[in-house]
């Protein structure tokens, strides 16, 4: 009898379910005449040997995928609670708005004439995240939070060079997201940290000795990564411009604040917001993504450019754009010039994308020269300051031409769907939502800042699970059993064994309840069983990975035949 292969059909990779000859697809006949390769590609650019791709009949690539998907972990498969990443529920119907075939369907060198309601959405949505936020004006380009952080961060550094002040140093505080000290390094400035009090929130005092002459601005999260709402953020404000800084505000998670309060009331100076995590686009995993930068007046001739704008008659178009238009387009594809790499500096997000100005061999119609060659650089911005658009102070192009126009989509069908009132519901709800589990977890699982109230998230530590030598990381190991997404686990670096949830303002209370349970379980299961815990997870096709290894030397190509 033959023998029965242990592996499961649908753990097969698609190179073991190949076979030489197998044909996915069938092609209608030819209809042109047929010429030799050799005559149509030199022959030092043809291929020797042919491709090594899998050979398979189309029901196994669609098996093979369907096995993938199942192996993944999204909000729709269920509960994801990953603090500071606001995985909440996106509703579809943005997801269909976002494919109209007058959005999807558009390309960013048509004429200004017949991209109105592409633009009219644009400038629209300028409009509404500079009212969500408090600011005056509003840039779409950036791809990511980290993206946004580092535009913001030019934007003050060619404010300060302006008038003719050299700050250096950007103050950020110690539970602050890993983005704002790189961003901050990115664009040329020192970082400098500072502490937390006992409530987890800045240290006025600590403040006030590390501002000076020298300080070109601080990045604040409000609430602060911990959760909690930094009550004395107009004396921070006050000390901070006393000396002649700005503030940056890290809008990346706006669920708190929609309709309560705006950054620009604070006395905030810059703000960035993350559309993918508060306005609709599900994340994770990449991108793509968007990092809207919101500016007070005094910041707003250093936006980046273009830009879009509304004329007099009601007719939008977009400013800083090369007059030539899509005709520059044509005269300049294939000189070669230099390439933007725009906004490779900060973000992930666009780095490579496709599709870029840079990848026809030109700058694209959108780009003065100038802008070009200052901006695509991940190095220090130059001495003296950087040459913008032609003419004006702009910090240039950051972004291949007007950001990430489907997520723009998004946002705006999640602001226009829910309204002013929708938005305070949202961060109503994202906050009790928190509240109502960490008074349900604080009988077992420590919260250091538990006398006040948090806002959409909150932090627990682990520490009091180590004297039965579970740490964090098992508690996290564990949920997986029970098929949820473990909470962010060791962030903010200032709780010990921390645990930081965000529940999120999508979720039922029997959601809410059922991971509670399932939390109170493993602290039990702590006590009275450590060894299960130690040895979690069961139920997933790999249980304890090496994951430094796997993130330093990662095996990213199939070995077999
Ligand atoms: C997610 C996040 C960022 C970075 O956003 P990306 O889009 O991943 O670059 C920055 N700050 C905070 C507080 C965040 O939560």
């Amino acid at each position: 009898m033959r023998e029965i292969n242990e592996t499961k059909p649908e753990e097969l990779l698609i190179f073991e379910r190949s076979r030489p000859g197998r044909i996915g697809y069938s092609l209608p006949e030819c209809d042109v005449p047929a010429v030799p390769k050799e005559e149509l590609v030199p022959p030092e650019m043809l291929r020797r040997e042919g491709l090594s791709f899998p050979e398979v009949y189309e029901v196994d690539v669609v098996r093979h995928y369907t096995a993938l998907s199942r192996r993944n972990f999204g909000v729709d498969n269920g509960f994801y609670p990953l603090g500071s990443c606001t995985m909440k529920y996106n509703p579809k119907i943005n997801e269909d708005v976002a494919r109209y075939p007058g959005f999807a369907k558009i390309h960013p060198y048509q004429p200004e004439e017949s991209l109105q309601g592409a633009l009219e959405l644009m400038y629209r949505l300028q409009r509404d995240l500079a009212g969500i936020t408090g600011m005056d004006e509003v840039t779409l380009q950036p791809a990511a939070g980290a993206h946004g952080e580092w535009t913001g961060l030019m934007m003050i550094r060619a404010y300060h060079e302006s008038r003719g002040e050299k700050r250096t140093k950007v103050i950020v505080p110690d539970s602050s997201h890993g983005t704002n000290p790189a961003s901050a390094a990115v664009a040329g400035f020192e970082t400098v940290t500072v502490p937390s009090n006992q409530r987890g929130m800045v240290d006025l005092d600590a403040l006030r000795a590390a501002v000076g002459e020298d300080t070109a601005a601080l990045m604040l999260t409000n609430p602060n990564t911990l959760g909690l709402f930094e009550q004395q953020i107009v004396q921070i404000a006050e000390i901070v411009h006393a000396a002649g800084g700005l503030l940056y505000y890290d809008g990346a998670n706006s669920n708190a604040i929609m309709g309560i309060t705006r950054p620009g009331d604070m006395g905030f100076d810059v703000v960035h917001l993350n559309l993918h995590k508060t306005m609709s686009t599900p994340h994770g995993g990449g991108g793509p993504g968007a990092g809207p930068v919101g500016v007070k007046k005094r910041l707003a001739p250093f936006l980046p450019e273009p830009t879009v704008v509304m004329d007099e008659s009601g007719r939008y178009a977009i400013r800083g754009r090369r007059p030539e238009g899509a005709a520059g387009f044509a005269s300049t594809v294939g000189t070669g010039k230099p390439s933007v790499s725009a906004g490779s500096a900060g973000s992930v997000g666009s780095i490579g994308s496709p599709g870029s100005a840079g990848s026809v061999g030109s700058d694209g119609p959108c780009v003065s020269p100038t802008s070009t060659a200052s901006i695509g650089s991940p190095s220090p911005a130059p001495e003296g300051g950087l040459p913008g658009t032609q003419g004006s102070a702009s910090i240039g192009r950051v972004k291949a031409y007007y950001g990430n126009f489907g997520i723009l989509v998004r946002a705006y069908a999640y602001i226009r769907s829910l309204g002013p009132e929708g938005l305070r519901q949202v961060s109503e709800n994202a906050v009790l939502n928190a509240n109502y589990m960490m008074k349900r977890l604080a009988p077992y699982y420590e919260i250091p800042y538990s006398d006040q109230s948090c806002k959409h998230e909150f932090v627990m530590s682990g520490s009091g699970l180590v004297q039965y030598g579970i740490r964090t990381l098992d508690v996290a190991k564990r949920l997986l059993d029970f098929g949820y997404h473990p909470p962010t686990i060791y962030f903010p670096l200032n709780v010990e064994e921390c645990i930081m949830i965000e529940p999120t303002e999508t979720e039922s209370k029997e959601t809410l309840d059922g991971f509670i349970d399932c939390m109170i379980a493993i602290a039990k299961e702590a006590e009275t069983n450590p060894g299960l815990l130690l040895n979690a997870p069961y139920t997933t096709p790999v249980t304890r990975l090496d994951e430094t290894g796997a993130a330093r030397k990662p095996v990213l190509n199939c070995a077999c035949g």
